[in-house]
Parts: structure tokens; C-alpha cells; sequence
């Protein structure tokens, strides 16, 4: 689907739910996708990026950074504290901040490196076993941790189990946000970003509806 016709769809879901229009920011999540469909939406002016591993990213974007002015890059994947540093330098947000000992990690890069990119504490609101967050119970004990190291903490993210519906995760998400006075919220993929912007997403995660299906093969 073109570019042009998700953002089309994200700006009549504004209007449609009394949000400010343009106040949703999609993140094209490029992840695995041919670079000649990359540079073919930097190409239309977009600039805002996800990519879920380190790796990968750091393959690629500093690259296309220079080529095309003005990206901002989000780690949308989970991080290795050993892979911090190489993060923060690679990224302007990450979202996928889930446990203490990754907080300590950066605050103390931050206070090293005298900069810290913005970030989204990931919360795993379905409970799964195999998937990264921090539960929802002790989702205000660990933003109240970051936030004694010296981190300010943007927004939340979330990834509802696949096969659930989404919209009591986001509500669940926009509930703990609210509390803790967080106003980002990152949530809502290709199949459910309306849903997600119903309930107050800030941003959107989109991949393979702008850019077709990943080919992993
Ligand atoms: C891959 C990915 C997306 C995009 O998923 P689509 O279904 O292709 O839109 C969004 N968020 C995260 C965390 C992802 O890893």
C-alpha cells in the first residue's frame, strides 16, 4: 500500500476520534525490507524509521542518514545491555526499555556520553512468556526506577499477543501512561494501528503494510 495512503488512513482516524490531526506519528519499521523500498519512502519524504536489531540497523542507516537529511531512527526490537552503547549512538529513540539492569546500563552511558537517546519503556501487557516488557504490575515501580537513575521516560510501548484483541492492550497501555503522567504511546502495527490511534496512540509501528510482506527466506 502506498505510503501516502496510510497516512491518509491515520489522519481520518484522527478525525474520526476527535484527535489532533497530525498528532500520530507513523514509524515506517523497515526491518528485513529491500533497501530499494527503503530509499523508495525516503524518497517520498518520510523520516521517521523502525528497525528491531542493532545489527541490522547499523548495516544500513548511517548510510542512508546522510544520503536523506533529517532521519529519526527508533529501536522498536529488544537490547542487549553489551549492544548499548552501539544504540545510543545509532538511534534517536529507543522503545524498548524492559528491565533494571538495561536502566543502569544506559544512565550510565548517558552520563558518560553526555546524551541519551528519548525513551519508551516496553510494557508486556498480554503476559506472555516469550515476549520482552515489563508486567503490568510492576510497570510503576520500574518507570519510578528509571526515572530515580536519571531517565526520562517519553512513553510506553506494547505488543498485544496475536491472537487477542488489541484494543483492551492499548486501553490497558493508555491506563498505565496516564497514572505516571507518560504522555508517548507507541502502539498499533499494520493490522490494527486504527484501533491503536482510537485509544491514544502517539505512534504507530508499521511495516509490512507500507512495504509488503517481509521476505525472512
Ligand atoms: C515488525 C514490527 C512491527 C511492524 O509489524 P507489521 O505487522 O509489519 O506492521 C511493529 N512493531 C514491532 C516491535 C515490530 O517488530
Amino acid at each position: 500500500m502506498p505510503l501516502s495512503d496510510i497516512l491518509d488512513r491515520i489522519r481520518a482516524e484522527e478525525t474520526r476520534t476527535g484527535r489532533a490531526p497530525g498528532s500520530t506519528t507513523l514509524v515506517a519499521v523497515s526491518k528485513v525490507q529491500p533497501i530499494d523500498r527503503v530509499i523508495a519512502v525516503l524518497a517520498e519524504g518520510h523520516r521517521v524509521f523502525g528497525e528491531n536489531k542493532v545489527q541490522e540497523a547499523a548495516g544500513k542507516w548511517p548510510d542512508l542518514s546522510d544520503r536523506f537529511p533529517g532521519v529519526e531512527l527508533h529501536l522498536v526490537g529488544p537490547l542487549q545491555t553489551n549492544k548499548a552503547r552501539q544504540a545510543m549512538e545509532l538511534f534517536d529513540v529507543i522503545e524498548t526499555l524492559d528491565r533494571p539492569k538495561l536502566a543502569r546500563t544506559l544512565a550510565r552511558l548517558k552520563d558518560e556520553m553526555g546524551q541519551c537517546p528519548r525513551l519508551f519503556v516496553q510494557v508486556n501487557t498480554g503476559e506472555e512468556d516469550q515476549k520482552a516488557g515489563v508486567m503490568p504490575a510492576e510497570a510503576d515501580a520500574f518507570i519510578a526506577e528509571c526515572r530515580d537513575l536519571g531517565l526520562e521516560i517519553e512513553g510506553l510501548m506494547c505488543i498485544p499477543p496475536a491472537d487477542e484483541e488489541p484494543s483492551l492492550h492499548f486501553a490497558l497501555l493508555a491506563k498505565i501512561a496516564a497514572r505516571n503522567g507518560i504522555e508517548g504511546l507507541s502502539m498499533g502495527m499494520s493490522g490494527d494501528f486504527e484501533r491503536a490511534i482510537a485509544q491514544g496512540a502517539t505512534h504507530v509501528r508499521v511495516g509490512s503494510a507500507i512495504f509488503g510482506e517481509r521476505d525472512y527466506g
